[in-house]
């Protein structure tokens, strides 16, 4: 049924034989069960921790890092061989550390989320890994910088800073289970090679993007299934100024940012296009495979980021739909390839650099927490009494936009999963307007709420308390002194 529905919804984007789809042929249905298999129960090691961040991505990596420079014992839990998440695998640019000041003159220009995230921007630029801050001179009333990275520095700089902070990294280990105590999580369940574990400890913080810890502990959620899924392809042997001519060229530039660029400034580090004013054929072909014309860089000859969108007809939680869009993602990023080679001057000899190891999602489960924030909260820049952090960057913006190139603040409550006494929740899946989340989702927000969940998770441990139970007063300081930017 779901094979089915799926290839209806490729024919509904213009797909099926024109774009040499391998949906016929023969129907191979493995994923009906046959018969059910009780599981022998077995006795699992036990290591124990004051603190575990499951998922070392985006939101994970600096709340494993807070956690430990908190003094907790700290485990992170990450399926993948390195750290970064998404941000290493999806994304153009890192948005956003500033509030939208350009876009609304006279407002304060302020770096408004700092701390580990600004850290790792930091580190990054030692070694040629990212443009800074750069201002935007077209399209800077969506945002007023351009922070692109390296991907492949941006994975070692983050393990070093776990390393060095003494977290326990355990990558290429899946979190599959959660041991309750009542309300209480009292451990998680990892399988690795080197066997199936049970991790004990006192706080947790789900950084999955799919919330599988809240999942595995029962937590709420919803699947709304609301975004396309994407791949991202880093296309090399390019000619970043020949992109640039072929685009303006068109009198089609809406996108564009100077900066460092293999260690020259003044160079080209995003720019994007309109579709409509490019060639037809290229239009076309871009529209079939879901091609978005943004890119940014900070190497020559290199398109960093090149995204290929496909709507799933549902749930990136269901294996065997994400396995067709797997394939499907991995041929459009080889058609992406063959556009640049084929209209693009000084892109002849292009060919695939890097793609994103598994597609990438915008939205998997959203949990459940105490407080959800809404699109007004976002909007009109709303603060809260238990602020954990400040954010001004909204992906719809120009057409929303934080009111008046301010800030709205992420309260704690927002963070706490609901109905669980010792997990929180920092990353992607929260928040459940589809509006709001927008603007939540983007990378630096989930940076930020990391900083806010490992801090408050190493504080729950040090106090044995749950994390309703934490003074926010006590988490507001120990913030401040790991560098969070507050408004007020
Ligand atoms: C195509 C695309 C383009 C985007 N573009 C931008 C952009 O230009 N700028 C921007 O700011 N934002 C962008 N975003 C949004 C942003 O990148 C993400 O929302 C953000 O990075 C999510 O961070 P996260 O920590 O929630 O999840 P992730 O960074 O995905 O981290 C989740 C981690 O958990 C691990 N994990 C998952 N399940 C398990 C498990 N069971 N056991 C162990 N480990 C597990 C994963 O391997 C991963 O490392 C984009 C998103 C997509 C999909």
């Amino acid at each position: 049924m779901q094979r089915r529905d799926f290839h209806k919804g490729l024919l509904a984007l213009g797909l099926g034989a024109h774009a040499g789809l391998a949906m016929a042929g023969p129907r191979k249905e493995g994923n009906v069960p046959v018969a059910y298999h009780e599981e022998a129960a077995r006795k699992l090691p036990v290591r124990e921790f004051d603190s575990v961040v499951a998922g070392g991505g985006t939101a994970g990596v600096v709340a494993a890092v807070a956690a430990a420079r908190q003094g907790a014992k700290t485990m992170l839990i990450e399926r993948k061989g390195y750290t970064g998440g998404t941000a290493a695998e999806g994304g153009t640019a890192l948005h956003s550390f500033y509030n939208l000041w350009k876009a609304f003159p006279g407002v304060k220009k302020r770096q408004v989320v700092r701390g580990i995230p600004k850290e790792i921007v930091d580190r990054l630029a030692t070694v040629g890994g990212t443009t800074g801050y750069p201002e935007m001179s077209k399209h800077y009333d969506y945002d007023s910088v351009c922070t692109a990275i390296d991907v492949e520095l941006y994975k070692l700089a983050t393990f070093e800073m776990l390393d060095e902070a003494g977290v326990f990294v355990a990558v290429n280990t899946l979190l599959a289970g959660a041991i309750m105590d009542g309300h209480r999580i009292k451990g998680v369940i990892t399988e690795s090679r080197s066997g199936r574990e049970a991790i004990y400890a006192k706080a947790f913080v789900d950084c999955t993007a799919y919330g599988d810890l809240a999942a595995f502990a029962g937590a709420d959620y919803a699947e709304p299934n609301d975004y396309a899924v994407a791949n991202s392809v880093g296309i090399a042997n390019v000619n970043v100024e020949g992109y640039y001519e072929f685009i303006k060229k068109r009198d089609a530039l809406t996108e564009y940012c100077e900066g460092m660029r293999s260690g020259k400034p003044g160079q080209i580090v995003r720019l994007s296009g309109s579709l409509q004013k490019m060639p037809p054929e290229f239009a076309a072909e871009a529209r079939k495979i879901g091609m978005s014309m943004v890119t940014t860089t900070v190497h020559d000859n290199y398109l960093m980021f090149i995204k290929l969108n496909l709507k799933l007809p549902s749930s990136p939680t269901d294996r065997d739909v994400v396995a067709k869009g797997e394939l499907e993602l991995r041929r459009r990023m080889h058609r992406a390839v063959g556009l640049f080679k084929k209209y693009v001057p000084g892109c002849e000899n292009a060919f695939m650099a890097r793609t994103s190891p598994s597609l990438c999602i915008r939205r998997g489960r959203q949990i459940v927490c105490d407080y959800d924030i809404s699109h007004e909260d976002v909007i009109e820049g709303r603060h809260f009494d238990d602020d954990v952090m400040a954010y001004g960057f909204h992906d719809s913006a120009p057409r929303f936009q934080v009111k008046d190139g301010g800030t709205y603040g992420v309260p704690y409550q927002a963070l706490r999963v609901a109905k669980i006494d010792n997990l929180m929740a920092a990353g992607m899946l929260i928040t459940s307007d589809h509006r709001a989340h927008m603007s939540t989702r983007n990378t630096v927000c989930c940076m930020g709420q990391g900083q806010a969940t490992g801090t408050a998770a190493a504080l729950c441990a040090a106090r044995k308390c749950g994390t309703r139970d934490l003074p926010y007063a006590d988490l507001r300081k120990a913030l401040q002194k790991g560098g969070v930017y507050f408004e007020a």
